[in-house]
């Protein structure tokens, strides 16, 4: 069987939920790439399960007339923002500035872009991005090792180009910047320190840390873009370890003192 197993395209739409996010409130998920799940990582956490193409260069995946068509159709009342993540990483979507512009338009509401930080080197990329109202940069490894250990990311990227990326991004971007750091297991306090280093430099004006909650599904779904996978779903799952809410806090309460930057986390540690 092929590796990549593609769903129906009558299955496909590029605008989803609103999901109810700990961060941002309803938010309305629109999915730019597709049927086919797609980024330059493969996260040992992703909810979208194995990464089904790993790539780092740019295409169109849904063109953006299809996006504006089905955001046409959406009852605004209960949406707070909207929200481009989906099923992989959105800025390898070569149409990215195109939906951003657009989604501002029909919508008028705050758009959030998340992205895995792998191409903020490339000019064209900071550029769409600008266009967000909020973007919220992954950072989980603190070593070349980690990153190949937790993000698996294709063979041309690495943590000093990434770190170089969201640098240069802070520097021409005005709106607001946060971190997310998933954490998979507790951090020895020589990790704790590099990381502090690292936010020292990146000049943000949020740190979300975040822990695996839910569980992973092991065959690409459509429906795990929304993060509805509970453990009652009939898919193929696996639990991912976690940590507890309290060495979350203690983490959390730690950075927050050493940078004075707010600290997030999921519901009851936030500082
Ligand atoms: S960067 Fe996001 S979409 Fe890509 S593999 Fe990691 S969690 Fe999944």
């Amino acid at each position: 069987m092929n590796a990549i197993q593609s769903l129906p395209n009558s299955q496909f739409s590029s605008v989803y939920g609103p999901v109810k996010s700990w961060r941002f409130g309803r938010s309305l998920g629109i999915d730019p790439i597709g049927m086919v799940s797609t980024c330059s990582f493969n996260c040992v956490y992703c909810q979208l399960g194995n990464i089904q193409k790993q790539i780092s260069q740019r295409q169109i995946f849904v063109p953006t007339a299809q996006i504006i068509h089905e955001l046409q159709a959406i009852a605004w009342e209960n949406i707070d923002v909207v929200t481009l993540s989906g099923s992989g990483e959105p800025t390898l979507a070569l149409n990215l500035a195109e939906i951003l512009a657009a989604v501002k338009k029909v919508t008028k509401l705050p758009t959030i872009v998340l992205t895995n930080s792998t191409l903020l080197g490339d000019r064209t990329v900071r550029s769409a991005l600008k266009l967000a109202d909020i973007v919220v940069v992954k950072l989980d490894a603190i070593s070349a090792n980690q990153l190949q250990r937790i993000n698996q990311p294709v063979a041309e990227i690495d943590l000093a180009d990434i770190l170089a990326g969201i640098e240069q991004f802070r520097q021409e971007y005005q709106g607001f910047l946060a971190i997310q750091t998933m954490i998979l297991s507790p951090w020895k306090s020589d990790m704790v320190r590099d990381y502090i280093q690292m936010l020292e430099r990146l000049k943000l004006d949020e740190i979300q840390l975040n822990t695996p909650s839910r569980p992973r599904v092991l065959v690409r779904q459509l429906d795990a873009r929304g993060n509805n996978i509970t453990e009652s779903s009939s898919y193929v799952c696996q639990n991912l370890r976690c940590v507890s809410a309290d060495v979350l806090s203690a983490l959390a309460r730690q950075i927050h003192t050493a940078t004075k930057i707010p600290v997030r986390c999921p519901p009851k540690t936030s500082l």
